[in-house]
C-alpha cells in the first residue's frame, strides 16, 4: 500500500453529523453547533479510479468511496455551508464547516468544486443566485459559472481547468 492509499483514522470524538430521514429525502444534519473551520467528516474510504454515485473525487483520476451512510446523503448546494479540504493530500479529504452551523442544520457542499464529470448527473433546485441547474461536473460549467465558484475549486479541478480551458487563468 502506498502512502497515498493509507486510510485516514476516524475522528476520536463523537460525530458532529447524522443522517436525517425527511419526506423529501435523506440529508445530513449537524448534531450540535459547529464553528466555521471545524471538521465534520473524514472521507476515510477506499480509493478507486472511476467515479460512482457516492464517490468523492480527490485527484484528477482518483476517487474515494465508502459504505458509510453519513457520507452518501450529504446533499449538493450551489451556495453550500461546508467545503471539501484536500490540503493534506488526496487520501486525506475532509468535510469542513464553511460557516458557523446551528444544531440540526442541514450540511451541504458544492459537488462541482471536486467533481469533474459526475457518474450520476442531477437537477439542482437550491435557488442560490448562482444555481447551476443541471449538476454534471466542473467540466461542463460556462465562464460565468466558473467565475462564481473560482475560489472554491479543489486543486485537481484547477489543474484540469488550466489544461482544458484556454481562457482559464485561475
Ligand atoms: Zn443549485
Amino acid at each position: 500500500m502506498s502512502e497515498r492509499e493509507q486510510a485516514v483514522p476516524p475522528p476520536s470524538e463523537p460525530s458532529r453529523i447524522a443522517v436525517l430521514d425527511r419526506a423529501e429525502g435523506k440529508c445530513v444534519v449537524t448534531t450540535r453547533a459547529v464553528a466555521s473551520g471545524q471538521e465534520l467528516l473524514v472521507f476515510d474510504g477506499s480509493l478507486c479510479h472511476e467515479p460512482g454515485k457516492y464517490t468523492l473525487q480527490v485527484d484528477e483520476a482518483l476517487h474515494v468511496e465508502s459504505p458509510k451512510a453519513d457520507w452518501h446523503f450529504i446533499n449538493h448546494a450551489c451556495a453550500p455551508n461546508a467545503r471539501i479540504d484536500l490540503s493534506a493530500g488526496p487520501g486525506r479529504a475532509r468535510l469542513i464547516a464553511a460557516v458557523d452551523l446551528e444544531p440540526g442544520q442541514e450540511v451541504t457542499f458544492n459537488y462541482l468544486t471536486t467533481e469533474w464529470d459526475l457518474a450520476t448527473p442531477f437537477r439542482c433546485f437550491c435557488q442560490a443566485p448562482h444555481c447551476v441547474g443541471w449538476i454534471r461536473g466542473a467540466r461542463y460549467l460556462d465562464e460565468a459559472q466558473l467565475a462564481a465558484f473560482r475560489s472554491d475549486f479543489a486543486p485537481h479541478i484547477l489543474r484540469l481547468l488550466r489544461r482544458t480551458r484556454a481562457s482559464w487563468t485561475g
